[in-house]
């Protein structure tokens, strides 16, 4: 997206589908995650799955390391409310039990699954059950002959293992693929992923491996994930994360929504960073908003402002938002006052006028609220305020001052 918001085109890629999720061509860029539990605990891994799909998640990955996985995904499966991919390392023998268990996709790991005719083996059995699988290049775990002949764990070299093991597939007339180059450096994976979408029309999976847990972890995949799909690179999307996954697609899904690429679900609360002149603890009023709206389907952007003399103009654009004054909420809709209600039943407030809101509309809120009346205590308790604090309550002035001061004492 460039600075007038134009997006960039997003790269065309042949589209491919998991289960009932298609991922490529004009599908929607689609959130992953994988569960943490042992695949074998079939109860424990559904309630994962579950909390997953409600959090945004449209595919979840899970492990199939032994045979009890794989007995565990004969019955996960069926009763998943998405589509299950699972997750192959060392043992191809493992990818043929969970596609006997039904899974809708497979992820192997081109650098230690090796031998050709097992990986042959494979992608014909997926081609025989129209079960597609991704090739998931790790950037720690690049198959050694790689790694000397590049000198390193290199773009070239990850792009170099994700042709190889296409190449396999191609001989077995084997296409329904997807690829990902990960690596837990950003500008590594940035590259990587730029140089394998010149080098092939499959639908890419972004990641930033083993990112770490938050806030430096989501940092650092943000930061991978978003430079990409700006410039059109991307069609599923994964937060490799070190904390429960249900933050990773909680992530992945505020990121397609914050860049504009899926449609908003829950609410985007926005919230002013606070100042000299906040009434209220904005950071505690922020959470507990964020805690109170939950996993509400409330497609709205909601704002949390510190004070009334700027709030509501500086969150005008958002649908709704409160405004702290004198020890009342100003409640706010696309900038209008619609109503005031005691400090304490700021948050309860807003998400009931989100509520109604949701249901009944922006035009329908300013109709039914006493917009005269509220506009009016918003302006005394604004005056007051600025009658209290002055309208330089963060003394800029002064600071401006004394930094003339210096500047005109120095040689
Ligand atoms: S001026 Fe008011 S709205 Fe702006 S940052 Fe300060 S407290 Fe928040």
């Amino acid at each position: 997206m460039d600075v007038n918001g134009t997006t960039t085109a997003r790269r065309v890629t042949r589209q491919i589908a998991v289960g009932s999720v298609a991922v490529g061509g004009d599908a929607p860029i689609s959130v992953q995650s994988m569960t943490i539990t042992k695949t074998a605990d079939v109860e424990g891994t559904l309630q994962q799955i579950y909390a997953l799909a409600a959090a945004g998640c449209d595919i979840v990955r899970c492990t199939c390391n032994e045979a009890a996985a794989a007995e565990g995904l004969a019955q996960i499966v069926p009763r998943s409310p998405v589509p299950i991919i699972a997750d192959i390392h060392h043992q191809y023998r493992m990818a043929l039990a969970a596609m006997e268990a039904g899974v809708q996709g497979l992820r192997l790991n081109p650098g230690n699954i090796r031998k050709p005719d097992q990986i042959k083996a494979v992608a014909t059995e997926a081609g025989d059950r129209g079960v597609p699988i991704r090739i998931g290049v790790n950037g720690g775990s690049l198959d050694q002959a790689l790694y000397t002949k590049y000198g390193g764990v290199t773009p070239e070299a990850m792009v170099a293992s994700a042709m190889q093991e296409l190449a396999y597939f191609d001989e077995v007339g084997f296409d329904q693929v997807k690829i990902s180059v990960k690596a837990s450096s950003v500008p590594l994976m940035v590259e990587a992923y730029r140089q394998l979408s010149e080098a092939t029309d499959h639908p890419l999976h972004l990641g930033v491996t083993e990112a770490g847990p938050p806030p430096a972890g989501l940092l650092k995949a943000t930061a991978g994930i978003a430079t990409l799909l700006l410039e059109g690179i991307g069609d599923t999307i994964r937060y490799s994360l070190t904390a429960d996954p249900v933050e990773e697609a909680r992530a992945g899904r505020q990121l397609l929504e914050a860049l504009g690429l899926r449609e908003r679900k829950n609410v985007d609360l926005i919230a002013c960073p606070s100042c000299g002149r906040a009434e209220i603890d904005v950071i505690d009023v922020a959470q507990r908003a964020m805690e109170a709206f939950g996993e509400r389907k409330l497609p709205l952007q909601v704002a949390v402002m510190g004070c009334v003399v700027n709030g509501p103009g500086e969150a005008r654009e958002a649908d709704l938002g409160i405004a702290a004054g004198n020890k009342r909420g100003h409640l706010f809709v696309k900038g209008r006052n619609i109503a005031v209600v005691p400090e304490d039943e700021m948050v309860e407030a807003l998400v009931e006028w989100a509520e109604f809101i949701n249901e009944h509309g922006i035009e329908a809120a300013i109709a039914k609220a006493d917009t005269t009346k509220a506009e009016r205590e918003a302006a005394r308790d604004r005056s007051l305020l600025l009658a209290d604090q002055g309208d330089d309550v963060n003394h800029a002035a002064e600071k401006i001052v004394e930094i003339r001061k210096r500047a005109s004492t120095e040689v």
